[in-house]
């Protein structure tokens, strides 16, 4: 069985930025990682520094290269199965059937998109039609968009949106959108369209039309979409009792730790939406934070021991 310090799992910014101060800090540190970023079906990533438009892929490949050069980390590529507690760390099974005692987890596992099932949205899903206007509002400004989302809350996404076109009409996909919320966007010139949505029709990923049923064809370029509803990308296993909140995400306190003693989770796993530059920023945190646990324990050790003798 390996043996790690601290095994990382999850190989986005996140857990590439644990894995690197980890790293520099000489622990023995496992990265395992199943290569399936949130951010996978878009082109390009905006608003990291240095990096802004850089591709998803790109990005991983160029921390991986950083990463190589400290012989404490090792990349491992691979998908964890299942995580068990030990009384001094954890045991992790990986699909390839080997298993890997760690004394702490990183979990950087990130989430996974729940897509509408609306014909074509796929198509366009991170390539025009994307979640969040500061990663790629910029490059749609100005252009007849999109806003997919109901309930009053799209009101707050749409007026969002609007800082980057306002040429916007919302579709609520067949929901009837509240009485005061319709009229606080026609206010604004936001079309409201509450009719079931047929299909999105593309060329090559852009969005060109989008068809709601028993209508025309409306003309849009690009879009954004409210609430894509996202799920765990790895769920630990129940009964190790992690505490969730109300959204199924890790519940941890400021440097990432969870519940369980020795565990701590990170990036859009404990959060709805991070982003690339504050998932990596949340990795440094907990990879220092853990860091200084460790060295602490191994200072009681060392003064149990001498105590003894
Ligand atoms: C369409 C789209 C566009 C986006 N554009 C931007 C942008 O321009 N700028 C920006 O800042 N943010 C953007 N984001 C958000 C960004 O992708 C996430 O916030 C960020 O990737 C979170 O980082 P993370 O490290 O927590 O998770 P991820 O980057 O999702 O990485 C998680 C990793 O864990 C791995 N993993 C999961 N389960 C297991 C397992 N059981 N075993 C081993 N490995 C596992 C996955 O394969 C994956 O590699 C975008 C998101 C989407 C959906």
């Amino acid at each position: 069985m390996k043996r790690r310090d601290v095994a990382v799992i999850g190989g986005g910014p996140a857990g590439l930025s644990a894995a690197l101060v980890l790293g520099r800090s000489l622990r023995d540190t496992i990265l395992i990682d199943a290569q399936a970023p949130r951010n996978m079906v878009t082109a390009s990533s905006h608003g990291f520094l240095t990096r802004d438009g850089i591709s998803p892929f790109a990005f991983r490949r160029m921390a991986n290269e950083e990463l190589t050069a400290y012989e404490t980390v090792e990349i491992w590529k691979n998908t964890v199965r299942d995580i068990e507690k030990t009384p001094d760390g954890f045991t992790i099974d990986v699909e390839s059937g080997e298993q890997i005692f760690s004394k702490k987890v990183i979990l950087a596992t990130g989430k996974k998109e729940r897509l509408p099932s609306i014909q074509g949205f796929r198509d366009v899903f991170g390539k025009s039609v994307f979640v969040c206007p500061y990663c790629d509002g910029w490059e749609r400004r100005g252009e007849p968009l999109a806003v997919f989302g109901s309930g009053e809350k799209v009101v707050a996404y749409a007026s969002l949106v609007r800082n980057w076109s306002s040429d916007l009409v919302v579709f609520t996909n067949g929901e009837h959108l509240p009485g005061e919320a319709r009229r606080e966007l026609e206010r604004r010139h936001i079309k409201v369209v509450e009719d079931a949505i047929a299909a999105c029709y593309s060329v090559h990923g852009r969005l060109q039309s989008v068809q709601v049923e028993n209508k025309g064809p409306i003309r849009r370029t690009g879009g954004f979409i409210m609430g894509t509803g996202t799920e765990q990308s790895f769920e630990l296993p129940p009964r190790l009792g992690a505490s969730m909140n109300e959204r199924n995400e890790y519940e941890t306190d400021a440097h990432g730790r969870t519940n369980i003693n020795g565990l701590y989770a990170i990036g859009d796993a404990s959060h709805s939406f991070t982003g690339l530059v504050c998932a990596a920023g949340e990795g440094y945190e907990a990879a220092v934070h853990l860091n200084k646990t460790m060295i602490e324990e191994e200072w009681q050790r060392e003064r149990q021991a001498a105590a003894e003798t």
